[in-house]
């Protein structure tokens, strides 16, 4: 039997990654991985233990813990996937503007990275994924059959983000949301591990002006044969 397709979706924070993604699975039938929480995880292991707080993480220290971190994605009672870290629930937790950032600072160690690749790759094995990230067409999946890299302009992305914060009944700021996101491209764009680039044979969606709809009717006329 051939081996159903891996799809990789990169792109800047906050484009709608997440949204598109879990759409393309559900029409596909495949199951949707979402890289980012898997970051997200690994810093709210830090800042639990002490090796994250500011701007600075106590690098060796969590490079030797890396074992201590186990993630995976479970089912909730609503049977949607949450993010498990260590058996525990922490899908609302890892989702605050604050790991945002602490994210940010951990996936630059080529350590942390390396570990989450092999698990992400592992859960790709057999196809049938939707995955998204930074990296999944540049590093994880470089011969995903179909990758997709998205981008819609830094406003229009901290609008969607902050009005997601409160419709998870989180504090916001406007202007606080834009400039983590901001400090979020620079970083992710500018680092020497797997930095966020547009992947060798990805397509370009722009979504700043198109609704999930309009996405998915994109999606369709791109790759229907
Ligand atoms: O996608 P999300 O915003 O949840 O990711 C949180 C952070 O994790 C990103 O800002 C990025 O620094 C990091 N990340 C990464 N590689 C991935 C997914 C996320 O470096 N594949």
């Amino acid at each position: 039997m051939n081996k159903k397709p891996v799809i990789a979706i990169d792109g800047y924070s906050s484009c709608g990654k997440s949204t598109f993604a879990k759409a393309i699975a559900k029409q596909m039938g495949y199951l949707y991985i979402d890289s980012g929480a898997m970051y997200r995880a690994v810093a709210l292991y830090g800042i639990r233990n002490k090796l994250v707080d500011g701007k600075t993480v106590q690098q060796a220290q969590l490079i030797n813990q890396l074992d201590n971190i186990q993630i995976d994605f479970r089912k909730n009672m609503e049977g949607r996937y949450a993010t498990f870290l260590n058996g525990e629930n922490v899908e609302d937790e890892i989702r605050g503007v604050e790991i945002s950032e602490h994210a940010s600072n951990v996936s630059k160690i080529k350590e942390v990275r390396a570990k989450l690749v092999a698990l992400q790759q592992a859960m790709g094995k057999n196809g049938g994924i939707v995955m998204d990230g930074r990296d999944i067409g540049t590093v994880v999946f470089p011969h995903a059959e179909i990758k997709i890299f998205m981008t819609a302009s830094p406003e229009i992305r901290a609008q969607r983000r902050y009005d997601e914060l409160k419709a998870r009944g989180m504090e916001a700021d406007y202007q606080e949301v834009l400039k983590n996101l901001q400090l979020r491209d620079l970083q992710d764009s500018t680092r020497t591990e797997s930095p966020l680039k547009k992947a060798d044979g990805a397509v370009v969606l722009d979504n700043s002006h198109m609704s999930p709809d309009d996405q998915m009717k994109w999606f369709r006329k791109q790759y229907s044969k």
